[in-house]
Parts: structure tokens; C-alpha cells; sequence
């Protein structure tokens, strides 16, 4: 590190990914910096339990394994910033990022922004988000005590939101466009068995009540076209995610989806940047498959910057 603003390897996002890549670089002795973006912690901060990180044979609060990662990555060194990062340049070394709280330049940058989640996009959804309308049962569960809540979706993430609503809500409608679902089996058989949980299957909202509250849904059976209206007091939805990166378009080559193209030594297009997570995952998504890759990401920069060392030394 030259001064304050360059730094050997410096990480985009906070989430499993991010901070995992934090506590290899800096075991290294890289003195990573870490910009946390919105969300430390990421979306797994998001989450009440998790049942299927390794190490936690009864499960670990979203928002605890955060801290313990970022606990565990400062304990040897990592820098861990308040900071968002709007754009970047990685058109020549160093690499310039620029950040709510200036630029900083790195040697390396690990990209680990994550995923958000996707809309319904339609007529009222905008508008009542924040007055019935979430993304987020662990922030906004308790918001609906004894109210009657919909769920829409049919991955793991509407199963385990829809069975975490439960410990508020009087009942909890999950609606979903088919009949098949995504999510796991244990997921299923759990809210198939829960007695506050109700399905209706093969249908969509296609419009969301505006107003002071959220009261009422439109739906629409995708089978037999039939419209009808339901009353709830809370939407959640959880339809899948999207990458977070649109501020590397045009720089890192990226699939139709937006995910950043990595090869199997999570490196992007331009050497001595690297990607890990939900940004470069279009497949797997989990707590442990971002930990995992941060980890690669982060041995591979180290490698990068020993290569670059003797490059240094030898000419
Ligand atoms: P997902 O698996 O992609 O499921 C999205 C669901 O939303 C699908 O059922 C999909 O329907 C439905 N959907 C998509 N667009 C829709 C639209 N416009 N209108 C109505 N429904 C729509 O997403 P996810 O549940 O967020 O999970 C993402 C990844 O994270 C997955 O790999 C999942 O395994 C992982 N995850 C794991 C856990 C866990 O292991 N405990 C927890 C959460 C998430 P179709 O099925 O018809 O496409």
C-alpha cells in the first residue's frame, strides 16, 4: 500500500463472498480493503436462519454469520469500509474505483456485489413496497402480526421466507405460476405440513392495490385465464435474483444475464480482477458455494501479485 487510497487487493461487497476473500488476503498480509456496499453481511444477512452453512449443526442467524465473518477477516487484518462503490476503471493498473468516499486504486480487485432481488413489475408493486409490499421476511415479518400475508414464488427462497412468516402471520397464502416447484424437498414437505400455509398454484398477481395500505391482490389463472381478486395485508416476494453489476458493463465480459464471466480460477477478463459470488454464479448461489469462491478469488489474487513481484524484479 503506497498510501491510504491504494491498496494490493480491494473488495467489492460484503456478503459470504466478499468477506471470505477478506480473511484469505489478508492472511496473505494483503491488508485487503473491503467496501461494504448497502448491505453487510449480503443478502445471507437477510435471512433469519441458516440451516446448511457447515459448522453450524443447529443452524446460524443471517446477520450473526455476517459479523462472524467480518469478525474473523478484520481479526487478521482486513479493512472493512462503510463505502459504495459506483464505478470503476480497470482499463489500465492501477485499477480505479470510485467510491461514495472518493477513489481508491488497487493492484487487484475482487468482485463480490452480489445479487438483488427481482420484481414482479406490475401496476402498484413500486408504489407499495414499504406499505405491504417486501422483499425481506426477516425485516418486515414482524410488521405482520397476526395479518394474512401472500408469498409468491416456488424456490427455496419463497419456501423458507414462506415458512418464516409464520412465526407472525395468521396465514400465508403461496402463490405460484405452476404447479411444480424449485425448492428443496425438505422445504416443501415442511410447508406443505405447516397449518398456516395454503397454496394456489398456477396463478399470477398481475396488479398490487394502491393506497395508504396494501389490501388487495389481482390474480390471474394462467391455466384457464379466470381473474379474481384475494385481500392480504403483506406480499412477499421472492422470484429469484439479478446480478449486481451493471457498473462493470463494458468493461468484464458478462453473460446475457448480466453474470460476470469468470474462468475456473474466478478470473475475469482482465488480469488481476477476479469475481466470486452471486455476481459471477448463475448456477449454485449458495452461502457455502460464495464462501468458497471468495476464498479461490482471493488465493488466485495473491498469485497474481507474486507473479507481478517477479516480474517487477526481474526486469
Ligand atoms: P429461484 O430458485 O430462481 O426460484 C424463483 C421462483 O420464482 C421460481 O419458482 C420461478 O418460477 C418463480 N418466478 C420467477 N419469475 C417469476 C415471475 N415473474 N412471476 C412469478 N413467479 C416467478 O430463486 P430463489 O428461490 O431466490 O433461489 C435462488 C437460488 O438460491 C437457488 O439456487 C436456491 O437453491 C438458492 N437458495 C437456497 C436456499 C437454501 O438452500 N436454504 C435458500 C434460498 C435460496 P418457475 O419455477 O416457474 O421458474
Amino acid at each position: 500500500m503506497t498510501d491510504n487510497r491504494h491498496v494490493k487487493v480491494l473488495i467489492l461487497g460484503a456478503g459470504p463472498a466478499g468477506l471470505s476473500a477478506a480473511l484469505y488476503a489478508a492472511r496473505a498480509e494483503l491488508a485487503p480493503v473491503v467496501l461494504t456496499g448497502m448491505q453487510l453481511g449480503g443478502q445471507a444477512a437477510l435471512t433469519h436462519t441458516i440451516e446448511n452453512y457447515p459448522g453450524f449443526p443447529e443452524g446460524v442467524g443471517g446477520p450473526q454469520l455476517g459479523e462472524l465473518f467480518q469478525k474473523q477477516a478484520e481479526h487478521f487484518g482486513a479493512k472493512v469500509e462503510f463505502d459504495m462503490a459506483h464505478e470503476v476503471d480497470f482499463s489500465q493498473r492501477p485499477y480505479k474505483v470510485t467510491a461514495d468516499s472518493g477513489d481508491y486504486f488497487a493492484d487487484t480487485v475482487i468482485i463480490a456485489t452480489g445479487a438483488s432481488p427481482v420484481h414482479l413489475n406490475v401496476p402498484g408493486e413500486y408504489e407499495m413496497t414499504g406499505r405491504g409490499v417486501s422483499y425481506c421476511a426477516t425485516c418486515d415479518g414482524w410488521f405482520f402480526k397476526d395479518k394474512k400475508v401472500v408469498v409468491v414464488g416456488g424456490g427455496d427462497s419463497a419456501f423458507e421466507e414462506a415458512l418464516f412468516i409464520t412465526r407472525y402471520a395468521s396465514s400465508v397464502t403461496l402463490i405460484h405460476r405452476r404447479e411444480d416447484f424449485r425448492a428443496g424437498a425438505i422445504l416443501q414437505k415442511r410447508a406443505k405440513e405447516h397449518p398456516k400455509i395454503n397454496f394456489v398454484l398456477n396463478t399470477v398477481v398481475t396488479e398490487v392495490n394502491q393506497g395508504e395500505k396494501l389490501t388487495t391482490l389481482k390474480l390471474k389463472n394462467v391455466k384457464t385465464n379466470e381473474e379474481g381478486t384475494f385481500d392480504t395485508d403483506g406480499l412477499f416476494i421472492f422470484i429469484g435474483h439479478t446480478p449486481n453489476t451493471q457498473m462493470y458493463k463494458g468493461q468484464l465480459e458478462m453473460s446475457d444475464l448480466g453474470y460476470l464471466k469468470v474462468n475456473d480460477k474466478m478470473e475475469t477478463n482482465v488480469p488481476g480482477v477476479f469475481a466470486a459470488g452471486e455476481a459471477a454464479d448463475a448456477t449454485f448461489k449458495q452461502v457455502v458455494t460464495s464462501a468458497g469462491m471468495g476464498a479461490a478469488a482471493a488465493i488466485q489474487a495473491t498469485r497474481y501479485l507474486e507473479s507481478l513481484e517477479e516480474e517487477t524484479a526481474h526486469s
